[in-house]
This record gives structure tokens, C-alpha cells and sequence, in this order.
């Protein structure tokens, strides 16, 4: 979609998935708003597990097909949610998968985890830089759950965005950019307790998740910002079942490889960390107090 309102929003993340499950409303809401929506993966997910029996041959441990595989899955995730600008740091498998904490895919050269971090967030600084986005949304220091793929994406944005401003680093990216709020992705306790007790009740899965398997639980009182997505539930499940190899959506409910059920939210909760918050609390918009920027984002800049 062509971005009309000036309002620039860019987020980053470890695997193709998580925007969908963390972000989909967001996503679908402010492009449909005619803001400008990027999307930086940070790796392919190569090392997911795969739920189709079908396709199980596209795992790492047998065909290794599955990052190929999850770009025409995020494809249809970002046409469901009407993003066109999406890209992997440092171009498609640029950083591989690095598996769930403590597994030997942890310290294979190449993975995102062994991933300098200032190198890894060049590529983004030039994003940035690019993009020029107001909003930045990622993860929290634990990576919502403790992934060293989800760890390293907020490693790796919180130091885009220091860098990004600073004009007297790499000049040749760009002309330095202040992004103006920072956010990280939450779920207040009492929204997934309450949430988790209705899957219990209602979903079909043969089991229900616990709090500590939703990334980015926090005290209510921690979350700033929520944002209202009803209206783009149709879409956030969209790109949810177009992720086929790693979630399976049944109504309001979704479960991941696991086949734990968890409630598949259409309202978002994020955390202000950098910048100032606007009017409302919560704030009900990640641009909320930001001056109306009336110059649309340049085209043609890629
Ligand atoms: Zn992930």
C-alpha cells in the first residue's frame, strides 16, 4: 500500500511469525491508515519445527528447506495484512536461525546469536536511515521468552536506534535519523491469565498454554500503550494461518507446534521506552502526541 499520511512505523523481529502473532492488527491497522509499515526479519526460521505432516521433510534435520519455505509463508502474511515493505537484516539468510536457548544451533558461525552486534545493526541503521520511521516496535532485553534469536533482534534494534542518530556514524548509510518513540511488545498478566482460562474452557487444542510461553508477560501497570485491532481481526487471522508450517489457528485460538492453545488477541500491548508518551493511559496509538508529518515518505529511495 502506498503510504499517504506520513506516519512511518518499523518493526523488527527474529523469525517470520512473530509479527503476525505479536503485531498483526498493528500491522493491518495502520497500513490500512495509510501509514507506511516495515517489516525487518531477522532471520529465516529455519530451525522451527514444522505442523503439517506434509511438508516435515522441510525441517533442518532432514531437507533444510524450511527458511525458503517461511519467505512465501511471510508473503502471505504481509498481503493479508497489507504490508508491502518487508525484508530480512542483511538480505535473506544473511543470519541464520539459532534455535531455542541452549541447543548446540546456539554456536553454529552464521547463526544470529553469534552475530556481532554492531555489524548486525549496520543493516538496520541503513533501514532506518532509509525508511526514516517515527515508531520503532521490537522485543524487550529477554526477548519476550528467552529465544537467543528474539534476544538478539532487541540487541540489535535498541542499537540501530542509537547509532541511526548518530550523524558522525557510517555517513554513507544516510543522513542520521532520531527515531522518535521506541516500544516493546507486551502482554499484561491479567489480559493472559484471563485469556488462558477461556482457552481452557473453549479450544479444541489438546492443551493450553501457560503464561510463561506468551512472550513479553509483564505487570499490567508496565503496558502504556494499548492498541485496539478489532477491526482487523479478519486479517491478523489471515496472516496467523498463512504461517501454516508453524501455527494452527482455530477460531479465536492458535497454537503453535506444541498444540498448546492460546487466545489469539486482536487487541496489542506495548511498552514506551524511548520518547515521549502522547496524550491518553493508556495511549491508544504508537504516534500519539508526534507532530502530523505531512510529507509523505519518499518513493524511490530503495
Ligand atoms: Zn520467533
Amino acid at each position: 500500500m502506498t503510504a499517504t499520511t506520513g506516519r512511518r512505523l518499523l518493526l523488527v523481529h527474529a523469525h517470520p511469525d512473530d509479527e503476525s502473532i505479536g503485531n498483526g492488527a498493528t500491522m493491518a491497522r495502520y497500513a490500512a491508515e495509510g501509514a507506511r509499515v516495515t517489516l525487518v526479519t531477522c532471520t529465516l526460521g529455519e530451525g522451527g519445527e514444522v505442523i503439517p505432516p506434509e511438508l516435515a521433510h522441510l525441517t533442518a534435520d532432514r531437507d533444510d528447506t524450511l527458511g525458503a519455505y517461511r519467505i512465501g509463508e511471510l508473503t502471505e502474511a504481509m498481503s493479508a495484512l497489507g504490508v508491502s515493505d518487508f525484508r530480512f537484516l542483511g538480505g535473506p539468510g544473511r543470519y541464520r536461525d539459532s534455535g531455542m536457548m541452549g541447543v548446540p544451533e546456539n554456536d553454529v558461525p552464521g547463526c544470529f546469536w553469534q552475530a556481532d552486534v554492531d555489524e548486525a545493526a549496520g543493516h538496520l541503521v541503513a533501514v532506518v536511515r532509509e525508511v526514516r520511521p517515527q515508531v520503532l516496535v521490537t522485543y524487550d532485553p529477554d526477548g519476550g521468552y528467552g529465544h537467543p534469536d528474539h534476544i538478539q533482534a532487541h540487541r540489535v534494534a535498541m542499537r540501530a536506534y542509537e547509532l541511526a542518530a548518530d550523524p558522525a556514524h557510517r555517513p554513507e548509510l544516510g543522513p542520521a535519523w532520531r527515531i522518535a518513540k521506541v516500544y516493546w511488545n507486551r502482554m499484561p498478566c491479567s489480559v493472559i491469565e484471563a485469556g488462558l482460562a477461556e482457552a481452557a474452557a473453549k479450544a479444541s487444542f489438546p492443551g493450553v498454554a501457560q503464561p510463561a510461553d506468551v512472550p513479553g508477560v509483564v505487570d499490567d501497570e508496565v503496558v502504556t500503550t494499548v492498541l485496539d485491532g478489532a477491526a482487523q481481526a479478519g486479517r491478523k487471522t489471515a496472516a496467523m494461518t498463512a504461517h501454516a508450517t508453524q501455527i494452527t489457528v482455530d477460531g479465536a485460538f492458535f497454537a503453535l507446534s506444541n498444540d498448546l492453545a492460546q487466545p489469539l488477541f486482536t487487541t496489542e500491548y506495548y511498552q514506551l521506552v524511548r520518547g515521549q508518551a502522547g496524550p491518553g493511559e493508556p495511549e491508544d496509538d504508537l504516534f500519539a502526541g508526534l507532530a502530523p508529518d505531512a510529507a509523505p515518505a519518499e518513493e524511490g529511495t530503495r
